[in-house]
Formats: structure tokens, C-alpha cells, sequence
């Protein structure tokens, strides 16, 4: 099998560059993919960075992964030489466990695999992800992308749209509900687009005053700069469900203070350093919940793009090449992108060659 370019943060503190790995074997069920496109996560920078203190170096980053069939094992029959697939968060799990048996592969009981930073259940070798010009992954986690969308659009419904739309489905959302969505970056973008799509009444809940018109345009129906304590307090009591996607510790009581009775606020950023504690008493005297949600289910992440395609939805983005990496990751720190990085993988195969 050919070598594997890849990029792969060293050290917590290190910047990621080149390195090369060999990829394993085809098993009977495994699918070679040669990579295109490979979105950025704010979970990647959060793992190149040690942030949730578990990664395990060298760690090739990325899970949002779109490419085409280069080879299949030989008991592999869902996918065909040629296909174009994609890759999310997960990449194996135990297959028997009650969430298993559901289709909820990412709560597995015994831990799922991760694309990358993730364990193989078989070799006990760590996992590496999409920052890199090929993936070896088992036909069951490999996913089928809609021909009408656009390819480097696609790459980031691999996380940040099957982590917005699993809750929006979880919780009903649709027609006759005010939703609100927090933060506009990578996730909240694609939960305005997809909330809009199941017909809710959107609102965008930002803090860069930059953003409103964007907002708007993705399918918000208003946008409120959260930082505005007079803007904030216009919604009081008044929203079904607030997904919130903040990558940063934050005050959630602010947010909690504008749901209904028994509104629900979903969290599914995982900052560095937990938020303070909310206060118990906006919650209690409004039978108010705040949850949480994790990525979403293979069956449901097919589910999720046979939507997008259905609808025309794809992710806002600005392609970069590999060795951009870095920079990218600062002006993520900064709430700077509009609104995914996705990598174009030919620059890391111009650059290896
Ligand atoms: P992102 O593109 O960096 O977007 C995060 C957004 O949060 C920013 O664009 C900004 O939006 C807002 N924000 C940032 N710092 C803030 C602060 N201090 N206070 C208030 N708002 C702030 O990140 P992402 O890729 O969407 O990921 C978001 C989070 O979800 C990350 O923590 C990531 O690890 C996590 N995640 C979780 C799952 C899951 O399964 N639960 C899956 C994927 C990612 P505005 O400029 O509009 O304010
Ligand atoms: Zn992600
Ligand atoms: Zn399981």
C-alpha cells in the first residue's frame, strides 16, 4: 500500500507538518479512500492542543471527510471503486451494545472509535484522520454523498451538520417553534441552515456585530448580538429550543433566561475550562433544561446529507491548503471564518510529491 501524507500535531504546543504514516491493510470490510476535501473542527484544534487533556501524539487531525473509492476488501460490497463517500467522527464501535443496537453509535458503552485520536478495536493502534491524502475505514462507518452537492461543501456536514441536526431532530424541532442558534461559526452556521429547513422561526444569537447580515442570509429570521443586554432581554421567555454551539466558557444563564416553560438549551461546544455553574432557579421556576448532544448516529448522518441534498444545503466555506493549517487555527481562535476552513487535499499531495 501506497505511503500516507499526512499532517500531525506533535506536542501540544507544537504546529502541525508533514508526516507520513503507513496505512494498514485492507480487512474484508474495509474501504481505501483517496482523500479530496477535509473540513476543520473546532475539535481538532481542541485535540491538536491537548485541550481535553486525552490526545495521544502524533495526532493527524480531522473528521470531516469527503473522497472517492480507490480500493475495497474482499468482503466489502456497499461501496464501489469509484464512489464518492464521506467520513465523520466515528470510524468503529463495539456494534453490540444497546446504543449500537439503536443506531447511536456515538454513545456506545464501550467507547466508539474515533477517526482520529481513537483506539482500533483490532490492532489497538491509534487512529489518524483527515488531514491526510488516503483513510482506511470499515464500509459500515463510510457514508454516501449526494451527487447535486458540491464536494468541498460537503466535507463539513461530516461533523458540523450531523452535530446540529442530530439535536434539532432529537428535540422536534419544525414549523410553529422559535429556535434559537448561539454562536455563528462552523456548527451554528449549519444549524441556521438547518433549522431554517425544518421550517422553525430562527434567531442567531452572535457576539461579532460582523456577522448579522451573514445571519440573515444563511436563513435567520432575526439576529441578536448576545453581548447586547437590552437586545437580549426583547426574547425573554420566548424560545422552544436554543441550540448552543460556543467553543468558549461563557455564562449560560443569559441564554437559559430566554426560554419558555419547559424549554430545552442544548449545548454542544466542549470548551477547554467548563462553564460556571447556571443558576438553579432559572431552570427550576420554569421547568427549564439545559442538555447535551454528541455528533450523531451513522444512520442518521446519512440521513442528515440525503437532507442536504434534498434541500441544496451545503456549508459556507473558505478552501485553504494543508500548509495553511496553523494560520487557519489562529483566525478560528478568533471567531475569523466564514464559515468552515476545508482543506483541499491536492495542495498536500502537490506538496508530498
Ligand atoms: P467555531 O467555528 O470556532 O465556532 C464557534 C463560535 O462560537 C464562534 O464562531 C463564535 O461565534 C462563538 N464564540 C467563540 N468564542 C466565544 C466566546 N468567548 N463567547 C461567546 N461566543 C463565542 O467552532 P465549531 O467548529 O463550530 O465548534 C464549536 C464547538 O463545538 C467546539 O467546542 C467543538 O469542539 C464542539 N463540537 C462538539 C461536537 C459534539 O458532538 N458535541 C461536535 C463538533 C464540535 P460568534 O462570532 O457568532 O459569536
Ligand atoms: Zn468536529
Ligand atoms: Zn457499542
Amino acid at each position: 500500500m501506497k505511503i500516507t501524507h499526512a499532517y500531525a500535531a506533535q506536542d501540544a504546543k507544537a504546529r502541525l507538518a508533514p508526516f507520513e504514516f503507513q496505512p494498514r491493510e485492507l480487512r474484508a470490510n474495509d474501504v481505501l479512500i483517496e482523500i479530496l476535501f477535509c473540513g476543520v473542527c473546532h475539535s481538532d484544534l481542541h485535540q491538536a492542543r491537548n485541550e481535553w487533556r486525552n490526545t495521544v501524539y502524533p495526532v493527524v487531525p480531522g473528521h470531516e471527510i469527503v473522497g472517492r473509492v480507490a480500493a475495497v476488501g474482499t468482503e466489502s460490497v456497499k461501496y464501489q471503486i469509484g464512489d464518492i463517500v464521506g467520513v465523520g467522527c466515528l470510524v468503529d464501535s463495539c456494534r453490540h451494545c444497546p446504543g449500537c443496537q439503536e443506531g447511536l453509535e456515538q454513545y456506545c458503552e464501550n467507547g466508539f472509535v474515533g477517526t482520529y485520536n481513537g483506539t482500533d478495536r483490532f490492532d489497538g493502534t491509534t487512529t489518524y484522520g483527515g488531514y491526510s491524502s488516503q483513510i482506511v475505514v470499515h464500509e459500515d462507518f463510510v457514508l454516501r454523498v449526494p451527487e447535486n452537492l458540491d464536494l468541498a461543501g460537503v466535507a463539513p456536514l461530516l461533523c458540523a451538520g450531523i452535530t446540529t441536526y442530530s439535536p434539532l431532530r432529537h428535540w422536534k424541532v419544525g414549523p410553529g417553534q422559535k429556535v434559537g442558534i448561539v454562536g455563528l461559526g462552523g456548527l451554528g452556521h449549519m444549524g441556521v441552515k438547518l433549522a431554517h429547513a425544518m421550517g422553525a422561526k430562527v434567531v442567531l444569537f452572535t457576539t461579532s456585530p460582523s456577522k448579522v447580515e451573514d445571519g440573515k442570509r444563511l436563513g435567520a429570521d432575526e439576529v441578536v448580538i448576545s453581548k447586547d443586554a437590552e437586545q437580549m432581554a426583547q426574547h425573554a421567555n420566548s424560545f422552544d429550543f436554543i441550540l448552543n454551539t460556543v467553543a468558549a466558557q461563557h455564562d449560560l444563564d443569559q441564554f437559559t433566561n430566554l426560554l419558555k416553560r419547559d424549554g430545552t438549551m442544548t449545548l454542544v461546544g466542549v470548551p477547554e475550562h467548563s462553564h460556571p455553574s447556571p443558576a438553579v432557579a432559572n431552570l427550576i421556576f420554569k421547568r427549564r433544561a439545559i442538555a447535551g448532544s454528541l455528533i450523531g448516529g451513522i444512520a442518521e448522518t446519512q440521513e442528515m446529507l440525503d437532507f442536504c441534498g434534498k434541500h441544496g444545503i451545503t456549508s459556507d466555506i473558505e478552501m485553504i491548503d494543508m500548509n495553511y493549517i496553523n494560520e487557519a487555527y489562529e483566525r478560528m481562535l478568533k471567531s475569523d471564518v466564514k464559515y468552515r476552513f476545508v482543506i483541499d487535499i491536492k495542495s498536500l499531495n502537490k506538496q508530498a510529491a
